[in-house]
């Protein structure tokens, strides 16, 4: 029987995040790029989607669409000021609603899609539909505050999806990994003064919000303890973050026991990704995946919802997703990795890793 989801849809990939060549507004000194022109361009988004059909591996798979959020749906997160102030912007063509979070017609719209998206997984997998999902969401949403858009994001996927699914199912713990490369902080501010869900985020420190590593913010009143932050050493590889898995983010879920997981995944810790320093390889995604499926069998009969964030090599990003589908789904296929060896190579030597296996230790007695 097929167990695992994949949500995605067309729109998604019509969304247009401005124009930036790569990272640097265009104007002054910058050129023009050719081509999309953004860091954030659907891509690598569609390239993923791709190849998981052109590998076969999508007729495994419950593929499915879903309606956008609701107006309701996003209110249970973000004010109506916000929001009405989103979609003014949006009809009038696009602009800038906060920082580096530029956007184009019809966003607004889109960026509901993207939050339908995560949604429908979540309620897919809590009725049992199916046992584990993927959402292929466009824009992402971990930057985004509840007031402000950021760093890509317009809605709070993530957090609207849980607050549907805590007055549809009455979920007392819900988990948010964060293993984007950036801090998950969208989801930090939503979720800070809280209990009812778990927080985590591994990420490159002070990378982006730059300057911001998080490591003492460890929930705000009722909320203490239930925001963690991992921050990382730029040049952290596989091993590394596995350490930093299995000694910090494992245990944590462990020991919180949630009735659902929920992975803000990005794939912009890989090796040539141009928005961060990180050196992980489709293999470590794949491992990083097991174990968060294992910790789901043991925790909460295996409920598990991936939604997508960064991840901005177009060429790259598709092997990653492809290796956490695989692993979701329990089904290989003949796709090889063009780049594991390369990365292989370049993975921080013994002396290397046992430094960064020591802040990382440093982080663990601090945050658990
Ligand atoms: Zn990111």
């Amino acid at each position: 029987m097929t167990k695992t989801a994949f949500y995605s849809d067309e729109h998604c990939f019509w969304h247009v995040a401005g124009i930036h060549a790569e990272i640097l507004p265009v104007g002054g000194w910058v050129q023009p790029p050719a081509g999309s022109g953004n860091a954030e361009s659907p891509e690598s988004k569609r390239r993923f989607k791709n190849l998981v059909e052109m590998s076969g591996l999508m007729s495994y798979l419950v593929q499915s669409n879903a309606a956008p959020a609701s107006r309701e749906d996003m209110l249970r997160v973000h004010p109506a000021h916000y929001l009405d102030r989103l979609k003014e912007v949006s009809d009038q063509g696009g602009g800038e609603v906060g920082e580096e979070a530029t956007f184009g017609p019809g966003s607004f719209e889109i960026a509901a899609k993207s939050a339908g998206l995560v949604m429908q997984a979540v309620t897919d997998v809590m009725q049992g539909k199916v046992k584990n999902a993927y959402a292929l969401s466009r824009p992402p949403g971990h930057h985004c505050l509840p007031s402000e858009s950021m760093g890509f994001c317009f809605l709070a996927n993530i957090p609207i999806a849980i607050e549907k699914a805590k007055q549809e199912f009455g979920l007392k713990r819900v988990a948010v990994l964060d293993w984007d490369v950036h801090h998950g902080n969208g989801t930090q501010a939503v979720f800070e003064a809280r209990s009812d869900v778990l927080s985590i985020s591994l990420h490159q420190e002070n990378c982006f919000p730059p300057g911001y590593s998080g490591v003492d913010d460890s929930g705000v009143g009722e909320g203490k303890g239930f925001n963690i932050n991992v921050p990382l050493v730029a040049g952290s590889g596989h091993e590394a973050y596995l350490y930093a898995m299995e000694t910090i983010v494992v245990p944590a879920l462990e020991h919180y026991k949630p009735e659902l997981i929920i992975v803000a995944c990005g794939f912009d810790a890989n090796g040539v990704d141009p928005l961060a320093r990180m050196l992980l390889h489709s293999d470590s995604f794949r491992a990083m995946t097991t174990m968060v499926k294992s910790v789901a069998e043991s925790v909460c009969d295996g409920r598990l919802v991936l939604a997508h964030e960064g991840g901005y090599s177009e060429a790259y990003v598709p092997f990653c997703g492809q290796a956490v589908m695989e692993a979701l789904s329990d089904v290989d296929t003949d796709v090889k990795d063009p780049l594991l060896g390369l990365i292989a190579l370049q993975q921080p030597s013994q002396e290397t890793l046992a430094f960064q296996k020591q802040v990382i230790d440093g982080v663990r007695q601090r945050v658990l």
